[in-house]
């Protein structure tokens, strides 16, 4: 079954939420999670998946061996990072196995929710850098603000450097292009009561979207 196919099979509104280190993604969801939407977020799956006895670890022992493999029975992040990094190749292996269980799982999430409203949100950290969801979203909402900002909130979050905050961020979609990408942004730029008034107005949108998506 192809992520069309699966899109199909629901009615509701399916908004992709993007945005690069520090844009406020992590806000922006709790804050629609608050309102009542349902926020599925794609990174804590891949976390689940290769989490001890996760979904993907019989398949990723098969495919990169036992070295990958941690003594509780969880993927070795760390190691898989290294290995991935500066290896398409492997990078692609592991994301034939984990995109098509995150699809699933988001899919199984949209069907048992309980969401009072029409659209789900789907934080999808990467949006923009793999292909395996551009068919699955209606929509995809990009968090943006200017990248001074994005590189002192990350540095107080969690105690990075301003250079490996960069470095990050240089590994990711640019700015530009994930502003022309997505079909709306979230300008995350004032404070986080702005952001919430920006995100009310979005709310509404979005469900005449998600109305206009069921009628048909
Ligand atoms: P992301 O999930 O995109 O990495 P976060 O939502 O975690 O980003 O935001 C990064 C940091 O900046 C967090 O510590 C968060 O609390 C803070 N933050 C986000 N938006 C704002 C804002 N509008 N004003 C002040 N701090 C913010």
């Amino acid at each position: 079954m192809t992520s069309k196919h699966i899109a199909a099979n629901t009615h509701k509104l399916l908004v992709g939420l993007t945005g690069g280190i520090g844009s406020g993604k992590s806000a922006a969801s709790s804050y629609f999670e608050q309102l009542g939407v349902q926020v599925i977020d794609t990174d804590a799956i891949a976390h689940e998946l290769t989490g001890p006895n996760g979904l993907a670890i019989p398949e990723i022992l098969k495919t990169f061996g036992p070295a990958y493999i941690t003594d509780d029975g969880r993927m070795d992040r760390a190691k898989m990072r290294q290995l991935v990094f500066s290896n398409p190749a492997e990078r692609h292996q592991l994301e034939r196995i984990l995109h098509p269980m995150i699809q699933m799982t988001v899919f199984d999430r949209i069907q048992s929710g309980r969401g009072v409203f029409d659209y789900v949100v789907v934080v999808i950290p990467l949006l923009f850098e793999n292909q395996h969801y551009a068919d699955l979203l209606d929509l995809a909402i990009a968090v943006d603000c200017p990248e001074e900002l994005q590189i002192d909130r990350v540095m107080q979050r969690s105690g990075l450097t301003a250079d490996e905050v960069q470095r990050i961020m240089a590994a990711q979609t640019p700015r530009a292009t994930r502003i022309a990408k997505a079909d709306k942004v979230l300008l995350n730029q004032g404070s986080v009561p702005e952001l919430h008034a920006l995100i009310d107005q979005l709310h509404r949108e979005l469900l005449d979207l998600a109305r206009a998506k069921t009628r048909h």
